[in-house]
């Protein structure tokens, strides 16, 4: 699997006195197994991108290759894209509409047509998935917690089995319990069921724990892609975006300052004790 887009532009309202230049020129190509983590502040485009990977919007210039072959070229199936690339919008607890949780899931595998054994089983793989035993099937989305209406929404995404899963700040609005168990359910899905994981996120120390390679978006342009600790090295770059770098990076840096040799590329809370106790022991 590989999606690459080669210079794709994308413009809002092109033909109003106000178009609104979303994308600008974005070249990248997503590779079997990453777990990328896409940046940027409000505005920055984050959206649009990841709405043009499976083919909801169409670039206005730039051409989008899924498996080298163009996405809007004649012959290609849109529709089998999608149950490829399987996209969680933000907030996707708001397009729950069945009646119950499993029938809610059922309606993406119904869609593509296929036989109601089938349909069922992929139901229930996806929402053992997400960790929501049969005490759920029955229960209306209503009845459940923010958290388990997000799962559910994620589950009836898996249950097309894409190869890509995208999500748009899948943890906005929940509390820290309900975004952790998010978090290490889609870091499972990666590592044990082998998707590729494209996640929206605003949170830096998230990025840092679960994200192999991330993109940082700015004005429609992709500014910053690579692993997680070349990407904070540009912690000041990334502040006048807007943006931060995980708090530990500050700390980091500060001891530098002070005076102690301690390695700045520490990411997350366990890297940065382990560098500080190492650092400390030598005293
Ligand atoms: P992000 O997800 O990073 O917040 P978006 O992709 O939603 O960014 O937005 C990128 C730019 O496009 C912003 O300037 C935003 O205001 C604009 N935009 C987004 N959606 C629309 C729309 N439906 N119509 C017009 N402009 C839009
Ligand atoms: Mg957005």
């Amino acid at each position: 699997m590989s999606i690459r887009l080669d210079k794709v532009d994308y413009i809002y309202e092109p033909d109003t006195a106000f178009p609104v230049h979303a994308l600008d020129h974005v070249s990248l190509t997503i590779r079997d197994g990453e777990f990328i983590g896409l940046m940027g502040h409000t505005g920055s485009g984050k959206s649009t991108l990841i709405q043009h990977l499976n083919g909801l919007v169409r670039p206005t210039s730039g051409t989008i290759y899924y498996n080298d072959r163009d996405i809007h070229g004649e012959g290609f199936s849109l529709k089998e894209l999608r149950s490829k690339v399987g996209l969680v919008f933000q907030y996707p607890e708001h397009q729950l509409f069945e009646a119950d949780v499993f029938s809610d899931v059922c309606f993406g595998p119904k869609n593509l047509g296929l036989e109601k054994e089938e349909i069922q089983r992929r139901a229930r793989h996806a929402l053992e998935l997400v960790g929501m035993d049969e005490s759920f099937y029955s229960l209306s989305p209503f009845e459940l917690s923010g958290g388990q209406k997000r799962r559910v929404a994620i589950a009836g995404v898996l249950a097309m089995e894409p190869e890509v899963l995208i999500l748009d700040e899948p943890t906005a609005g929940l509390d820290p319990m309900g975004r952790d168990e998010i978090l290490e359910q889609v870091k499972r899905l990666h590592e044990e069921n082998h998707i590729t994981i494209i996640l929206v996120s605003h949170s830096m120390e998230d990025m840092a724990r679960y994200a192999g390679r991330l993109i940082v978006m700015d004005h429609g342009k992709v500014q910053f892609d690579g692993t997680p600790v070349e990407v904070f090295r540009h912690y000041k770059e990334l502040e006048k975006m807007g943006l931060a770098a995980p708090q530990v990076t500050y700390l980091m840096h500060s001891l530098r300052e002070k005076g102690w040799d301690v390695n700045v590329d520490a990411i997350t809370v366990a890297q940065a004790k382990q560098e500080i106790m190492r650092v400390w022991k030598k005293h």
